[in-house]
């Protein structure tokens, strides 16, 4: 058992100066893989260590099982957390730092200690190591004995506080997989911080983004990718981000949205029955957002859909598989993902979009319209529309 439960949690540092953590409520469930993302200073490791009682409560309550913990020592709430400096013991063995809090904290003989040692160190391919010091171990290597010592625990809850960042890319990737299946084999509640989108979107069954203290919003990885609450979560989830404009939505001579920038040349027109939904009268302000990859670039300028845009080509970069095509929307650089194109800059092309790829936010960032044309895609249909008439 490993549910956790955040109630209205609030951290201040330097007397109410800073606050780190703004009344958080957030639910974890019993064998989750939970992740906490977002940019530096968010507030996440404060999250994390609140939980494992490194660091106090301001306000508000922590459980673990039902059991509220913001009182207890970081060593009576059964928690084990693995860092990203692995903080292993040089002078000691692999074995022993892996056996080294059964020794401290049970009464086991030495021969059961060994034997869960043993088992330990083959669930993490490093049985070949274990007379090794950690001085001689590459960072991976290290990584995993950091990741036996919590194993071995047998903890209600892991704890990661971005475990992955020293290591190299291969090896970050391979770890990501290993962790992930390491974690539904043991079934163990896990709470991972990290400030990598790609790292949350692979690893986590849910992901909780933050961003200056405040819980943005916590679903499914393809949840926050497809439906993000707001404007911040839309550009921080997704690489390359999302590009934006500044819009204005008008309704008159058919409904459409237009660059907001002085001398722009963006116009999109919109279909009635999205126009419709979207909840906004004419004049709004809005802000338009579309994803890289549902831009198809260097189309065919047919004049059909009426939603296809000229522009110049800033630069190509290749990617192998695909390019990343980086080009002007009066005065803003977008990004179009796309496959391999061989493309001058300041050349002419022609990109599109479509209506379901489209999302728009109001002025307070919070998402009007995201993916797809459907019931879940509208978001304020019963809200009063932003700008009155
Ligand atoms: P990072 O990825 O850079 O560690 P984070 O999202 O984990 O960022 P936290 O480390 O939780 O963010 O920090 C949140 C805020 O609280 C930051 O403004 C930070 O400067 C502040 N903070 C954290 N610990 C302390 C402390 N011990 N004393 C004062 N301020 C602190």
């Amino acid at each position: 058992m490993g549910n956790i439960s955040y109630q209205d949690v609030t951290k201040e540092f330097n007397d109410g100066a800073i606050v780190a953590v703004d009344d958080l409520s957030l639910e974890v469930e019993d064998g989750e893989f939970l992740v906490l993302l977002g940019p530096s200073g968010c507030g996440k490791s404060t999250t994390l260590r609140m939980l494992a009682g490194l660091e106090t409560v301001t306000e508000g309550e922590i459980s673990i099982d039902g059991e509220r913990v913001t009182g207890l020592e970081p060593r009576e709430r059964n928690v084990a957390m693995v860092f990203q400096n692995y903080a292993l013991y040089p002078h000691l063995t692999v074995e022993d730092n892996i056996a080294f809090s059964l020794r401290m904290n049970t009464d086991l003989d030495e021969d059961a200690i060994r034997e869960q040692v043993v088992e330990t160190a083959e669930l993490l391919d490093i049985q070949d190591l274990l007379e090794k010091k950690p001085g001689a171990l590459s960072g991976g290597q290290q990584q995993r004995v950091a990741l036996g010592r919590a194993i071995i625990r047998d903890p209600s809850v892991f704890l990661f506080d971005e475990p992955l960042s020293n290591l190299d890319a291969k090896l970050r990737a391979d770890m990501r997989t290993e962790l992930t299946r390491l974690q539904q084999e043991l079934g163990v509640t896990s709470v991972y911080v990290t400030h990598d989108q790609s790292e949350a979107m692979t690893m986590g069954d849910r992901i909780a983004v933050m961003n200056d203290g405040k819980l943005q919003q916590v679903g499914g990885p393809n949840d926050v990718y497809d439906h993000p609450a707001n404007e911040f979560v839309a550009g921080f989830i997704g690489e390359p981000s999302m590009n934006f404009l500044d819009v204005r939505f008008d309704r008159e001579d058919g409904p459409r949205l237009t660059t907001t920038g002085d001398g722009g040349s963006f116009v999109y027109p919109l279909s009635e029955a999205v126009a419709d939904r979207l909840g906004v009268s004419d004049g709004a302000r809005l802000t338009l957002g579309v994803r890289p990859e549902d831009i198809q670039v260097d189309v065919e300028a047919t004049g059909a859909s009426g939603r296809a845009q000229r522009t110049t080509v800033d630069v190509v970069e290749p990617m192998g598989s695909d390019s990343f095509v980086y080009f002007d929307v009066d005065g803003t650089v977008w990004t179009g993902r796309t496959d391999r194109i061989d493309r001058q800059p300041g050349s002419e092309l022609v990109y599109e979009f479509d209506e379901s790829a489209l999302y728009l936010f109001d002025e307070d960032g919070e998402t009007i319209k995201s993916i797809g044309t459907g019931e879940g895609s509208f978001h304020r249909e019963t809200e009063e529309p932003l700008v009155q008439e």
